[in-house]
């Protein structure tokens, strides 16, 4: 593969760590961004915790190969991605929760994680004391952590671009070309750019690209709410989440605390044709707040700086789609990560570059398949906590 060329459609942390991978492997890429800039779309938008807790098994093994990557990504990308390791408490504030949290535990620790449950309030403030005093118990993996989404996704675009990777931004792919059971390139708005390989992480606008080619990805957008207040000295080094996922947040390294809670509805199912970031209404801000400063009570007396209303891709069943097309050669996919591809975003690159290169890939991907979806598939509400 090390003569051909490949596109990359979508500069997120998906896109973006492909074209690295591929590029490092030999491979001649382009990578198209309809956007003014890399991260413009739900990388840039995220809450970024990187977790293995609190996943569904299929992700289990990526989530934990994913760690592993972001644990020495600084030294790989030679940038800092802001990457912390400081854990993910997962907090209980009812009887209810306190045994939803309980048995989360035990799952997850049957997976092999590193997990444990805090019983008590005096065990979840020795962790964080800056938690509130009506918080029941909690999970506590020690492994999982946070990163700078723009700084990380920034980190594997400039990586990619020294080894060759051309980046196009301002650059929309109308559509994906085909002849012969083979991809020929892509037509974007500004002409056609052959290719013997395209690599689709478009986000939310992805099941349009690969639909023609008998891939279908039935995503429904959400958009989910963020805060983020002012600078505050050191208060919290966890990811915060809660047993029902109507909360999740954490302290940037700026200081800066950045929450998000649950997402509602996007009225349409097309996405909003600009990439721009979409305010949230007043009443789900309060709401947040609230929620917030019952678990957190900080972040109830800090100013909001900035909010802002991200989309997600959720599929039926919260889990993403990963596969090389069957019926085109040289298709490769991955969305619907359903509000936690972040964490995932350096193997999902590796994967990508893999399925190109070799058309298998060196982690479990079977459950990853679009052809799971049949039409009458169970919704399952992806839990959004970091
Ligand atoms: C509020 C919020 C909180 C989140 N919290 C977490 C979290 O804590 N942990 C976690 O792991 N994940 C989290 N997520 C999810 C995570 O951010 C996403 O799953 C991940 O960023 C997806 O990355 P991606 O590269 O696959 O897609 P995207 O980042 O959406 O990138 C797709 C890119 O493709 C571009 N594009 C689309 N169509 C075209 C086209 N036709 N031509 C050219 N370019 C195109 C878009 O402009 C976009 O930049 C959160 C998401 C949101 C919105």
């Amino acid at each position: 593969m090390a003569n051909r060329d490949v596109i990359v459609i979508g500069g997120g942390i998906s896109g973006t760590a492909a074209a690295f991978d591929l590029a490092r492997g030999g491979v001649k890429v382009t990578l198209i961004e309809r956007g003014p800039e890399l991260a413009a779309m739900a990388s840039g938008w995220t809450l970024a915790g990187v977790r293995q807790s609190g996943r569904l098994a299929p992700e289990v093994p990526l989530a934990r190969a994913a760690v592993k990557r972001w644990e020495h990504l600084n030294e790989e990308l030679d940038a800092d991605t802001e990457y912390r390791q400081q854990g993910n408490l997962r907090l209980a504030r009812t009887p209810d929760e306190v045994d939803v949290i309980r048995a989360m535990v035990d799952e997850q620790q049957a997976l092999g994680l590193e997990i444990s449950f805090l019983p008590d309030n005096a065990a979840v403030r020795a962790v964080a004391p800056a938690l509130s005093e009506t918080v029941l118990a909690a999970s506590y993996c020690p492994s999982d952590g946070h990163a700078n989404p723009k700084m990380a996704v920034n980190a594997f675009g400039r990586a990619a671009e020294q080894e060759g990777v051309t980046i196009r931004t301002n650059t929309e792919v109308v559509e994906i070309e085909a002849n012969g059971g083979r991809v020929q390139g892509v037509r974007t708005n500004d002409g056609f750019i052959a290719a013997d390989a395209v690599v689709v992480a478009a986000g939310v606008y992805t099941d349009r690209l690969v639909r023609p080619f008998g891939i279908s990805i039935p995503i429904r957008i959400t958009q989910a709410i963020v805060a983020q207040t002012a600078p505050a000295p050191p208060l919290l080094a966890q990811v915060l989440g809660v047993a029902n996922g109507d909360i999740a947040g954490r302290q940037e390294v700026s200081g800066r605390l950045r929450f998000t809670g649950t997402s509602l509805p996007w009225p349409s199912q097309e996405p909003t044709r600009d990439p721009i970031v979409l305010l949230p209404p007043a009443g789900e801000i309060a709401a947040l707040v609230q929620r917030t400063a019952a678990v957190f009570p900080a972040f109830g007396k800090l100013g909001l700086e900035h909010l802002w209303g991200g989309l997600l891709d959720m599929t039926p069943d919260a889990l993403p789609v990963i596969e090389r097309a069957e019926h085109v050669e040289g298709l490769v996919v991955a969305a619907g990560f359903s509000g936690h591809g972040f964490c995932l975003g350096p193997v999902t690159g590796r994967i990508l570059a893999e399925l190109v290169t070799t058309g298998t890939s060196s982690l479990p991907i079977e459950a990853f398949r679009s052809s799971r979806f049949g039409s009458d598939q169970p919704t399952t509400e992806a839990l959004l906590h970091g």
